[in-house]
């Protein structure tokens, strides 16, 4: 099933079900970059909890009215100020003058046969992001894929973000609000407490380099991960880079969020022909910064993502180097079937090759789960998501190749 919105035909921002009369369209759209209204005030979503309490001292207020509108815009998802009825009319008032609480504009809502679910979102600028939700097969819960970037820097051969101009970072707003607006749409307010949760896993797999945005995607993440507002344990937060190996460590030392890692070649030749970022970062300084990485143990694998591509990177001679390479990292291998995009010249290995290559990886003490591509009747497979985005919308911007759901994976909920 595919269910378009155009923004003709639902010309609404993405707000709770149960917030009728939020802002219109074009007061979305003219909302400056750093999550500012075009009449100056500032959006409630997005500013880190430090920052928040310090704008309410400066306003006379305290601690506890922090707590307040944390739990109002976090943990209860209300999109307007008006609503937050524990709080005086005549502060709620004065609130609104400065603040007032967004979400981007949907404008596009696609549910694919197999359930994965994508949303096209428009931010006040006019660039646009895809965000995809993964439930899980065999349970009630699942991952929401997020993006960090419009486009990337980067241009790792096999993705066809690789093939977009960076646009911009995103926001911390922009980025936690992809998840709000996933909430919003399975109606999953107030944060459930009773640990059943379908939207109960994030995955910063989404378009662009998370760790070139890094600033921006830790405070949107220590957002979400606030208990008392979207509640998600850091157990259950996966962020995919790459290889930015400076921002690595730092990374599991302030986040000790669980760490992906686009390895797709075991050799620096290689790497550095399919993804050119390894030039900078090469294979010795990535795994190092693995094994230095704070949020690895045992019972939390580093996961290596390794694109199977025809020919190039999945011959039993690569498996066995790369069970060579990773030694000393505790980890475990995804192994993520190419999918072809326009103008792209690689093709995919042959699952029986691909079944192979995992053996190889198994016998040498590696799990290495094949990830099946989930959404690919919309379009929100690895590779898939941009692509549709331009069809669709003539514009330069959608969503980024991103990894499947499978049971036990990465982008499965853990
Ligand atoms: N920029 C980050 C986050 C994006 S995650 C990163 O590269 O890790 C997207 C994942 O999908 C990455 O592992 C990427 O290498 C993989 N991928 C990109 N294009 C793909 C394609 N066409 N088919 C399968 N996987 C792809
Ligand atoms: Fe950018 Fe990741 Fe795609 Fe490489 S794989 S181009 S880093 S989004």
């Amino acid at each position: 099933m595919t269910d378009v919105l155009t923004e003709n035909a639902s010309a609404q921002p993405a707000t709770d079900s149960t917030a009728t009369n939020g802002p219109s369209l074009s007061d979305f759209v003219t909302r400056a970059a750093n999550g500012q209204a075009a009449d100056g005030r500032r959006d409630l979503v997005g500013i880190p909890r430090e920052e928040l309490t310090e704008l309410m001292a400066a306003m006379g207020e305290s601690k506890f009215r922090v707590k307040q509108l944390w739990n109002w815009v976090y943990y209860r998802g209300v999109t307007d100020i008006e609503d937050m009825t524990n709080i005086s009319k005549k502060l709620r008032d004065r609130l609104a003058q400065d603040f007032y609480v967004g979400r981007p504009v949907l404008t596009a809502d696609q549910k694919s046969t197999d359930d994965t679910h994508k949303w096209l979102m428009k931010f006040h600028d006019g660039n646009e992001a895809e965000t995809v939700y993964i439930p899980d097969r065999n349970e009630d819960r699942g991952a929401v894929c997020i993006s960090s970037q419009v486009g990337c820097t980067l241009t790792c051969k096999f993705c066809h973000t690789g093939t977009q101009l960076l646009v911009r970072n995103l926001t911390p707003g922009e980025i936690v609000s992809q998840f709000m607006i996933a909430r919003d749409s399975y109606g999953e307010w107030p944060t459930p407490s009773n640990g059943i949760r379908r939207l109960s896993n994030i995955v910063m797999m989404g378009m662009g380099e998370p760790l070139f945005n890094y600033e921006n995607v830790r405070d949107a993440l220590r957002i979400a991960m606030d208990g008392e507002g979207i509640s998600i344990s850091r157990r259950r937060v996966t962020l995919s880079t790459s290889g930015v190996v400076p921002e690595i460590v730092r990374c599991g030392e302030e986040l000790g969020v669980g760490l992906a890692i686009s390895l797709h070649a075991p050799e620096d030749d290689l790497r550095n022909e399919i993804m050119p970022i390894n030039k900078k970062y090469p294979l010795k300084e990535l795994m190092d910064a693995c094994r230095h990485y704070p949020g690895m143990s045992n019972s939390r694998p580093i996961t290596m993502e390794y694109v199977m591509l025809k020919g190039i990177n999945d011959k039993p001679e690569h498996a066995r180097a790369l069970a060579k390479l990773v030694k000393g990292v505790h980890c475990k291998f995804n192994l993520i079937p190419f999918n072809k995009w326009p103008g792209s010249d690689y093709e995919c290995t042959p699952t029986n090759d691909i079944k192979k290559f995992a053996q190889i990886l198994l016998d040498n003490g590696y799990e290495a789960p094949i990830r099946w591509p989930r959404g690919r009747d919309i379009l929100a497979a690895c590779g898939q998501l941009k692509s549709e985005s331009q069809r669709q919308r003539k514009s330069r911007v959608g969503g980024c190749a991103k990894p499947d759901a499978g049971n036990d994976g990465v982008v499965a909920a853990q």
